[in-house]
């Protein structure tokens, strides 16, 4: 169970019960949910875009492709580490 807080670090106090804090505070809290914001929508559009040149195979999309899909991956591993 994470003891530091995901966004800076700082260790955390663990309430005795109830859910356990993942953020020092709204501050940290805030700048983590904006991050995932952006790599989902980020994530999204990758995911979109690797579908679109699936759907509609083309020598465009064959140059792209093995550079999309790289991306895509490491978008959800960014995605899952934040997310736990
Ligand atoms: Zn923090």
């Amino acid at each position: 169970m994470p003891e530091n807080c995901r966004v800076c670090g700082k260790p955390l106090e663990q309430p005795e019960t109830g859910r356990k804090r993942l953020y020092c505070g709204v501050a940290c809290r805030r700048k983590q949910e904006a991050a995932l914001d952006r790599i989902r929508a980020a994530l999204a559009h990758v995911e979109g875009m690797i579908a679109r040149y699936q759907a509609h195979p083309s020598a465009w999309g064959a140059r792209t492709l093995p550079l999309l899909e790289p991306k895509r991956d490491r978008l959800a591993r960014e995605l899952a580490r934040l997310t736990g």
